[in-house]
């Protein structure tokens, strides 16, 4: 993998590589794209890996190799510290706010002595913390150059140690975020780097689109009227009424909100129509009329006062940029394009492309050519080098690569070295009813209820949706965590981040034995060596929601191509997911463990081969009886109480 990277920084073009887990792919991209001195963007999926990544695996590399490197990281502009608004927020008498001065004094203390103004340095701060949107800046509520903090802004300080880096690490969120609007710097610095590599690339789809689509929302437009009303009264109060007219956009959004009351939240509506699925046409046309009147109000008024302070002009760019969407959304969808609504506490209208391919082709990949004979300069083409422990099921790795548009790209597929012939095992238990029997989620509980207490917890239940997830912690809660059997853990009980530490520390130092149990986030990047998991318990095959608008969409697209949507795409999708989910069992050459599928179609149907080969070569359990010899001898080997 290693050569491989280096030959495609010197060449230049795209190398995608699937290294399994264990090949020590870090190591394997960063040691080339360090010898080799030319400028690179590291990019990753979470903020967390780029920490990693900053704080550990280069700086490590860099003292072995003893290079004289700067490397600098870059996050979005939500994880820095902006002093105005910390500032406004201390000052404000807004009464609401009240219950958070206590924070909000700590992050002053700590704002005198931060270099980096990196809000991940404040250990007690969490990710969801309602105090963070009030002391960070969004690309809507930052006044730029005009700013009495510009100089000392932390955003703008870490753009520009970027800029004068020789190595950036980013992650995908804000990679695409500014390829779309060119707004934290990266944009700037992709033309000036030789090489991009991109880890975690198995997400950069799914960020991506949620980035190249359109968005309008109503908790988007409520922040616009507060902040509207509060530039208004602070700096131009008597000249406008704008109580009456924050009120009236504070109305219309609300009521645009309203139309969707009937509908569950969490579901995304279809729309496919001039209307969306479930909507009442002449209220959801009312609605948006009403909502689009309403800005206009806005509009005008900010324009009459934009002279008096630079926060009007940012607001009337607002506005005027939200009626530009509530426009759009009242236009024909987009050609390969997908549009729905989110509805949730408050509601988002999306309209997304099906794929980043069209963005990566034209954004990413163009290629310098020379203007007479259109080959390409020479030294012109940058490096991008995309990996990922799971790229998908065949050698062109066509899951990941159709989509990102990367078909024509060098391809490298590096095994893991992990001997999981002799450390795992992966078993269907018979007689599990069929995944849409009624008693399926129950039965799956009393399963793990069971052999998990032989086991004394060590294990991780990832379902396939929130619903089964609950009715699974809650009956596992009620069997074993109540009487103290054992430690019942669920996802969203706290920050994952301390679950996470929670299950790894097992029984150790005499702690209770813990059974995790959860969804979507925990398929992937859940990193447990050692035996504090063993059993890995998947309650069905992860095929994505057939109604989900998106997934429909481009299911509908592969049809009218006349390739299927169930082996093209549903397959392909379930069994990565299930590759990830699988890839949770095994972290270090000393891992043993089980891997339970409770979906007899895994094994009853003729597609389950085709899953069952894309998971690593474990052996295979046929009868409970040999599970129940497998857990004892996992019970036997491990090293904890
Ligand atoms: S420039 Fe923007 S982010 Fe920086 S301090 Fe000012 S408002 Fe905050």
């Amino acid at each position: 993998m290693a050569m491989a990277v280096a030959e495609t920084i010197s060449n230049g073009g795209e190398l995608v590589v699937e290294a399994g887990t264990g090949v020590g792919k870090t190591y394997a991209y960063l040691v080339p794209v360090l010898l080799s001195g030319q400028r690179a963007l590291v990019s990753t999926a979470t903020k967390a890996l780029q920490d990693q990544l900053f704080s550990r695996d280069i700086p490590k590399l860099i003292d072995a190799l003893n290079l004289p490197i700067r490397v600098a990281l870059l996050k979005g502009r939500g994880s820095y510290l902006c002093t105005l608004r910390l500032s406004q927020a201390r000052q404000s008498h807004d009464a609401s706010l009240r219950i958070h001065m206590h924070a909000l004094s700590k992050i002053e203390t700590w704002a005198q002595s931060t270099r980096t103004g990196d809000l991940s340095e404040l250990t007690g701060l969490d990710d969801r913390s309602p105090v963070i949107p009030l002391v960070t800046s969004t690309r809507d509520n930052c006044l730029g150059s005009p700013c009495p903090n510009f100089k000392s802004c932390h955003v703008n300080l870490a753009r520009k140690e970027a800029m004068s880096a020789d190595v950036v690490v980013i992650n995908h969120h804000l990679f695409f975020a500014d390829l779309n609007v060119r707004e934290t710097g990266m944009a700037e610095l992709l033309p000036s780097v030789q090489a991009v590599v991109f880890d975690e690339a198995h997400q950069l789809n799914e960020i991506g689109i949620n980035f190249l689509g359109r968005h309008l929302s109503t908790s988007q437009l409520l922040e616009l009227t507060r902040d509207t009303l509060g530039a208004g009264v602070q700096w131009a109060r008597g000249l406008v009424d704008w109580t009456l007219i924050c009120s009236v956009m504070e109305k219309s959004i609300r009521d645009l909100r309203l139309t969707a009351q009937n509908s569950r939240p969490g579901s995304r509506l279809r729309w496919t129509e001039p209307v969306p699925d479930g909507m009442e046409t002449s209220e959801w046309l009312l609605a948006m009329s009403q909502l689009q009147v309403a800005l206009q109000a806005a509009q005008a008024a900010l324009d009459t006062v934009s002279e008096m302070a630079p926060d009007f002009v940012r607001l009337h760019e607002r506005v005027t940029l939200q009626l530009r969407l509530i426009q759009d959304f009242q236009d024909p969808c987009a050609e390969g394009s997908v549009r729905w609504v989110e509805v949730g506490a408050q509601m988002r209208l999306v309209e997304s492309p099906l794929d980043i391919s069209s963005a990566v082709q034209t954004h990413m990949l163009q290629k310098q050519v020379n203007e007479h004979t259109q080959a390409p300069a020479p030294g012109s083409q940058k490096a991008w080098i995309f990996t990922s422990a799971t790229l998908g099921e065949d050698d062109q790795m066509r899951w990941f690569t159709e989509p990102c548009g990367l078909s024509e790209s060098r391809k490298l597929r590096v095994a893991s070295p992990f001997d999981y012939a002799n450390m795992a095992a992966v078993y269907v238990p018979p007689g599990m009813p069929k995944p849409n029997d009624i008693t399926h989620t129950r039965q799956v509980s009393s399963w793990v209820e069971k052999h998990a207490r032989q086991l004394g917890g060590r294990t991780l239940v990832l379902t396939t949706t929130l619903n089964a997830m609950r009715q699974i912690g809650e009956a596992l809660t009620a069997a074993l965590g109540q009487s103290g059997e054992l430690e019942i853990l669920v996802q969203g009980q706290g920050p994952k981040r301390r679950l996470m530490e929670r299950f790894r520390e097992g029984s150790n130092e005499g702690g209770l034995g813990c059974i995790l149990v959860a969804s979507a986030s925990f398929w992937e990047g859940f990193d447990v060596p050692g035996d504090a998991l063993q059993l890995v318990v998947i309650d069905k095959l992860p095929f994505p929601p057939p109604n989900d608008p998106l997934v429909e969409a481009r299911s509908q697209r592969l049809e009218l191509l006349g390739k299927s949507s169930f082996s093209d795409y549903s397959l392909p999708e379930a069994a990565v997911a299930l590759k990830q989910g699988a890839g949770r069992l095994i972290r270090s050459e000393t891992d043993q463990g089980i891997l339970v599928v409770c979906d007899p179609r895994l094994t009853g149907m003729a597609y389950g081969r085709r899953l069952l080969a894309c998971l690593p070569p474990m052996q295979r359990i046929h009868t409970e009886v040999e599970f129940e010899e497998s857990l004892t001898r996992l019970t036997k080997t491990s090293t904890r109480p």
